[in-house]
């Protein structure tokens, strides 16, 4: 029996009719991360005790028949979300040997629902990033063309379920990070609503952005992990009390007559023709399948990237201040005074992107300059929120692309911050205006990179987006295409 790009009920399935054993499965996985290390998707492989679960989980089946829907799911999480007792380290050198003290929400749902941890995914320094190339364990290799960035910050947990080195992983996206990478890796990526997932347990980039989410091969996956992470916790006062959904549940469910709308304002000139093109036939195909498309009009979203950069360094260069070589990590061994402890601390422990976001906010917020920046961007934050607001009154869901691009080569934008910055275009909005998102296969380039389209929805409607995109999936075969690497 094959075990290639199994899907969470792919799996369920094999484990409770007996065709294979968790272990058998669990084995499979961790040689392939082994096989293909070159893709540098892991930061830890938690082998023992994934084989000791698995163990457990064949001793489970042999007296049951029924189980779970993640039991045995060979899943792995990104390293910016903690693991008791396994080493996170955010992708920095600072947290280089750093042991979680305990599980975050996210991984102590997914470990009661079963699922069997694999390791912790590669990404971007603290999560910023778009390329996972400001890691400082290396840039992650996309696997439709390993000389291109698998996106980032979630980079390599797109690229390890890419590769179908695990069935499934979790990523965080507070300004595009779930979405672009599951979009550069012919993926689904769903953020969800702030709020929907507990983030406790998330090293915080931007706490009032930070969403946790899944990244799967197909849209029933990511909702049957949106089943399973979502819900209010009383360790996060961030998350919501609002009710979650069944998100399984009417999946299937008809868009005849549904309301999509078409932001003009996404159709910007950086936006790759071939992007354009992608994004004009899922319109026709949304269209054939029933959907009402209407053009609307988001004048204010084309600020979200300006209002990104302010409010994001501000809570970074706030948040990562607890990184001083005393309370966590890595401590500078050329330190003569409590000063310089924390100084070189810092200055050796955090990368290039880090410091030039720590100087950004600390910029935004000094005394000087915070109400010509930080509270305007605020303001705007409102206004863009209100757009959206009014918007979905009007339609079910946004439609866009992803990305304006498909995955770019890698060293080809880093040293150029602002053009990197330009990657998130169409999916920082979501974050700024509270919204769940999601990314769809939607095409392939001619040099075959996958194009995403992303689908927004109002708060907490990631029931709508969901639906809207499994009609798509169902209508098309862009999620059955794996690359050859
Ligand atoms: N790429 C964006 C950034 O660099 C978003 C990161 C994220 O969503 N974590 O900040």
């Amino acid at each position: 029996m094959s075990f290639e790009y199994l899907t969470i009920s792919r799996v369920k399935k094999g484990l409770e009719e007996k065709q294979f054993s968790c272990q058998e499965l669990t084995d499979y996985y961790l040689k392939r991360i082994d096989s293909f290390k070159e893709l540098n998707s892991f930061i830890t492989v938690t082998a023992d005790t994934a084989l000791a679960q698995a163990e457990k989980i064949d001793e489970k089946i042999s007296r049951r028949s029924k189980l779970e829907l993640l039991e045995g799911m060979p899943m792995a999480v990104k390293d910016i979300i903690m693991a008791k007792a396994v080493k996170t380290t955010a992708g920095s050198k600072i947290l280089a040997d750093y042991l979680a003290p305990y599980d975050a929400a996210v991984v102590s749902k997914l470990k009661e629902r079963g699922a069997v941890i694999l390791g912790k995914n590669n990404c971007d320094e603290f999560a910023m990033g778009s390329s996972n190339e400001t890691s400082a364990f290396g840039p992650v290799k996309n696997p439709w063309d390993k000389q291109r960035v698998s996106g980032g910050s979630s980079g390599g947990s797109a690229a390890a379920v890419a590769a179908d080195l695990c069935v499934a992983a979790l990523g965080t996206d507070t300004g595009g990070s779930i979405r672009q990478p599951a979009a550069f890796c012919g993926l689904v990526g769903l953020k969800p609503t702030y709020g929907r997932v507990s983030r406790y347990g998330l090293m915080s980039m931007t706490s009032s952005l930070d969403q946790a989410g899944p990244i799967a091969k197909c849209v029933e996956d990511a909702a049957i992990l949106l089943n399973v992470i979502a819900g209010p916790d009383e360790n996060d006062f961030t998350s919501s009390t609002y009710e979650a959904e069944d998100y399984l549940s009417d999946l299937n469910s008809d868009i005849k007559g549904r309301t999509i709308g078409v932001p003009k304002e996404y159709f910007t000139s950086g936006m790759d023709a071939e992007v354009e093109k992608s994004i004009k036939e899922a319109i026709k195909k949304f269209e054939e399948l029933g959907a009402v498309v209407k053009e609307v009009s988001l004048p204010h979203t084309v600020y979200s990237l300006a209002v990104y950069y302010i409010i994001m360094p501000a809570e970074v260069s706030s948040n990562l201040a607890r990184y001083d070589g005393v309370r966590y990590g890595f401590k500078s061994q050329l330190a003569k005074n409590l000063f310089e402890v924390y100084a070189k601390s810092r200055s050796e422990g955090l990368g290039a992107e880090v410091k030039r976001r720590i100087m950004m906010g600390a910029y935004v917020l000094s005394a000087g300059y915070q109400d010509a920046y930080y509270k305007q961007a605020k303001k705007v934050q409102k206004l863009i929120q209100q757009e959206y607001q009014k918007i979905f009154s009007q339609v079910e869901v946004l439609l866009t692309p992803t990305a304006p691009t498909a995955a770019f080569k890698i060293g080809d934008k880093f040293d150029d911050p602002l053009t990197m910055y330009l990657s998130d275009i169409y999916t920082v909005s979501a974050n700024i205006a509270g919204l769940c998102g999601l990314s769809v296969p939607g095409g392939f380039s001619k040099e075959g990179l996958p194009i995403g389209l992303q689908l927004l929805g109002a708060p907490f409607e990631e029931k709508k987006i969901l639906q809207f995109a499994y009609n798509y999936q169902e209508a098309t075969d862009w999620h059955l295409k794996h690359p050859n690497f």
